[in-house]
């Protein structure tokens, strides 16, 4: 498959799209961004490369981290972990309050605000130093430092009343063991982490590759368990537009408010998109119009 040519292609028609939608202001250091930006890089099992536009350029990944806390708690702590987050699409929206007193305080999916807050909670509980290990688990996953954005972080902790509300919520429920403030600091500074689109396709190649990474052949998680991650980003990765993206895309996501959406497929690819104007369900414009194509012209998907 002649990569390259297929996604220069695409690019070249989606990037004379004029975006729709708007940038996410919800977190103020997000609006700042350059709402024109468009980056998309793959990295294939072959050890295939390529990238176009803003690629180089590093972003803030938000909702995308949450799979790397996912992995790394599903790496310590193995099938317990879905005792307390469940592994159904929600429906909501990310940050609703809506289902979790129905749900006795068990979030509907990892990826979902209160589904993370959770994860995070299990982190902070099993790591020695929590930010410090969740930095070095993900220097391990390729050759990139990815590092947090103290500006950003800062900037949701002064706006984050609704991740407030839920972490003490799931608290009061009993679902999370440590102070909430510590759990919305470690939650905070997880969305905050910056990497461009060729470092995260680099970094979240081992989901293509059965968990293991590329550069190093190490194993990340189980083949059974990078089964299930994709499987969750498939139902659950993109709010409430995960079927949406499923039907247009076929192939397993996650996407985050700071405009990056990271997709997989399976035994093949890893590809990254950014362009930071979002559609009404919080989900990058331009990045979905582009898989879209591209899952579409190279007539492969998991499907
Ligand atoms: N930090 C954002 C929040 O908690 C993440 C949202 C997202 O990317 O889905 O609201």
């Amino acid at each position: 498959m002649n990569y390259n040519h297929l996604i220069q292609k695409v690019y070249t028609k989606i990037e004379a799209v004029a975006p729709q939608g708007e940038v996410a202001s919800y977190i103020p250091e997000l609006s700042k961004i350059n709402p024109n930006k468009f980056g998309v890089h793959i990295s294939t099992t072959q050890n295939f490369n390529f990238g176009l536009g803003d690629y180089q350029e590093k972003f803030s990944i938000q909702s995308v981290s949450k799979v790397i806390s996912l992995c790394l708690a599903y790496k310590i702590l193995g099938e317990t972990i879905w005792k307390r987050v469940d592994v159904e699409p929600s429906g909501t929206k990310f940050n609703s309050l809506l289902q979790l007193e129905a749900d006795n305080g068990i979030p509907r999916n990892p990826f979902i605000n209160a589904g993370a807050l959770v994860i995070c909670d299990m982190l902070i509980s099993n790591l020695e130093n929590p930010e410090e290990d969740l930095l070095a688990f993900i220097a391990n996953l390729s050759d990139h430092k990815v590092e947090f954005s103290l500006k950003i972080a800062a900037s949701e902790k002064l706006t984050g009343y609704r991740n407030v509300a839920l972490c003490n919520f799931i608290k009061s429920l009993g679902n999370i063991d440590n102070e909430p403030e510590v759990v919305l600091d470690f939650y905070f500074k997880l969305c905050s982490l910056e990497a461009s689109c060729e470092e995260l396709s680099q970094l979240f190649l081992f989901l293509a590759n059965q968990g293991k990474t590329l550069h190093s052949n190490l194993e990340i998680l189980t083949k059974s368990q990078t089964k299930r991650v994709n499987a969750i980003m498939q139902t659950c990765g993109f709010y409430d537009e995960s079927g949406e993206f499923s039907f247009r895309v076929g192939i397993p996501g996650k996407s985050g408010v700071g405009g990056g959406i990271m997709a997989i497929h399976p035994g093949k690819y890893s590809i990254v998109t950014w362009s930071p104007k979002l559609n009404e369900k919080g989900n990058s414009y331009k990045g979905m119009r582009f898989l879209e194509d591209f899952t579409t012209l190279t007539e492969q998907s998991i499907f």
